[in-house]
């Protein structure tokens, strides 16, 4: 057991983040008459899909953004998707551009992340971004997940460099961008990154001293797998039966929070850990682009 083990606030730290981010926002407005502005492209009605959604474009009119939802019909052509994410790219009203996950089969996703400006990616999944960040380019749009995550560590004042950072997970959205915002020059981590094809994981990960868990695998993460004092971000959202729930079932993360909780010097709780900072993240990520595009250094609006 650790004395002093610290839950991360996600929920408290995205309130933060936003209320810092609409003050700026006004500052903007009340400077060069700006309202920064995104579009998201939906398509069909996958159920966490429209909540999702939802939850964006609520976000934003909170922070003053201006948010736009496209809903389109799941049988729309690849050709029809590409057409909008190009007028859209052209619309210099336009800031932000975010295609929304999951795309019907038909629908290569990663073609449509590709199509989008990379000064309007505010999801950051482009190649070109993905580049960016392996360059470690300031033009960069990091993922907002990710992101998210290096917010939680600087506000938490958890210390990254010259630590032990080991991702479990390697996916586009995840993994591998926040094993390259680890390893950057900024937060100077040295970075393990795990998947299936990784032998002896719980050995890799006792040697950590941060722990990010992104497998999609409830309670995945267990207490021989962490070393006494880590810090431990569990970005899972696992849907568990439960028959106390109206719902019938609870959201747990990838951590086994009850028995990994008391080694850690800092671990994110699910839900309101990770979560609660990628829409965060996204607003801000819609901010920037908006004074990049505008050649207005987000500094002058401090
Ligand atoms: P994903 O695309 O399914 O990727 C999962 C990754 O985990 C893969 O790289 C996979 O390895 C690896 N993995 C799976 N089982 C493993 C095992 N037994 N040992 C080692 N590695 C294993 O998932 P994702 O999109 O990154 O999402 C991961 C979780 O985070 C999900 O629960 C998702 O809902 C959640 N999530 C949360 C947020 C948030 O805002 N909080 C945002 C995004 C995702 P291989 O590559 O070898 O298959």
């Amino acid at each position: 057991m650790v004395a002093t083990m610290q839950l991360i606030d996600g929920n408290e730290i995205s309130k933060q983040t936003l209320a810092e981010l609409r003050e700026k926002i006004g500052r903007l407005f009340a400077r060069e008459k700006i309202v920064p502005s995104l579009v998201v492209l939906r398509v069909g009605d996958d159920p966490a899909s429209v909540s999702y959604v939802k939850k964006k474009e609520k976000t934003a009119a909170e922070v003053g953004i201006k948010g736009t939802v496209k809903v389109f019909p799941p049988d729309i052509s690849r050709e029809e998707l590409a057409r909008e994410i190009v007028a859209l790219n052209a619309d210099a009203g336009v800031n932000g551009i975010l295609v929304q996950a999951p795309l019907p089969p038909h629908i290569d996703e990663k073609s449509m992340f590709n199509l989008v400006r990379p000064e309007k990616d505010v999801d950051g999944f482009s190649e070109t971004n993905l580049g960016r960040l392996a360059q470690d380019l300031p033009s960069a749009i990091a993922a907002c997940t990710p992101a998210g995550i290096i917010e939680l560590l600087r506000r938490s004042r958890i210390e990254t460099a010259g630590k032990h950072a080991v991702v479990i997970g390697r996916s586009l959205i995840v993994g591998k961008p926040i094993s390259l915002l680890l390893l950057s020059k900024k937060s100077n981590a040295t970075v393990t990154l795990c998947h299936t094809g990784t032998t002896n994981l719980a050995e890799i990960s006792r040697q950590a001293d941060i722990i990010v868990v992104a497998v999609g695998h409830a309670k995945f993460l267990k207490k021989e797998m962490v070393k006494p004092g880590a810090v431990v971000i569990d970005v899972g959202i696992n849907r568990i039966p439960d028959a106390t729930k109206k719902s019938g079932f609870r959201l747990v993360g990838d951590v086994d929070f009850d028995e990994v909780a008391p080694r850690c010097s800092h671990i994110t709780p699910v839900p309101g850990g990770v979560g609660p900072m990628t829409v965060a993240m996204l607003m801000r990520n819609t901010f920037l682009a908006c004074c990049r595009q505008n050649g207005i250094a987000e500094e002058s609006l401090l």
